[in-house]
């Protein structure tokens, strides 16, 4: 896993709600609430981009985060390959950006 830190040259991304997130990250922020579904590190999984095609890891993508949760954002078109929302009893996951998802074998 690479360390994680606040992306640097990030390119703005609007959001629906207009609300502005707490914080914009690398994708290595993923690895405690994606633990928690997956039960693996999600980090070096790589996602195609259901917009793009592009393929990367989930380490290298961009990251909004707060309170209520994440958003996973395409490093190289900006749309959004999935979310995750938290709350006290659940967790929610939208793939909905994702074409695919695949991990190196154990
Ligand atoms: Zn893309």
């Amino acid at each position: 896993m690479a360390d994680s830190g606040r992306l640097d040259g990030a390119v703005p991304v609007g959001r629906l709600d207009g609300a502005v997130p707490v914080g914009r990250l690398d994708g290595n922020v993923l690895a405690g609430p994606l633990s928690e579904i997956f039960r693996v590190d999600m980090t070096v999984a790589t996602g195609e981009c259901r917009h793009c095609g592009s393929l990367a890891l989930l380490a290298d993508a961009v990251v909004e985060m707060d309170d209520a949760g994440y958003i996973v954002i395409c490093a190289s078109c900006t749309h959004t390959l999935f979310t995750v929302v938290r709350s006290a009893e659940r967790t929610w996951v939208d793939l909905q950006g994702l074409a695919a998802l695949s991990l190196p074998r154990p």
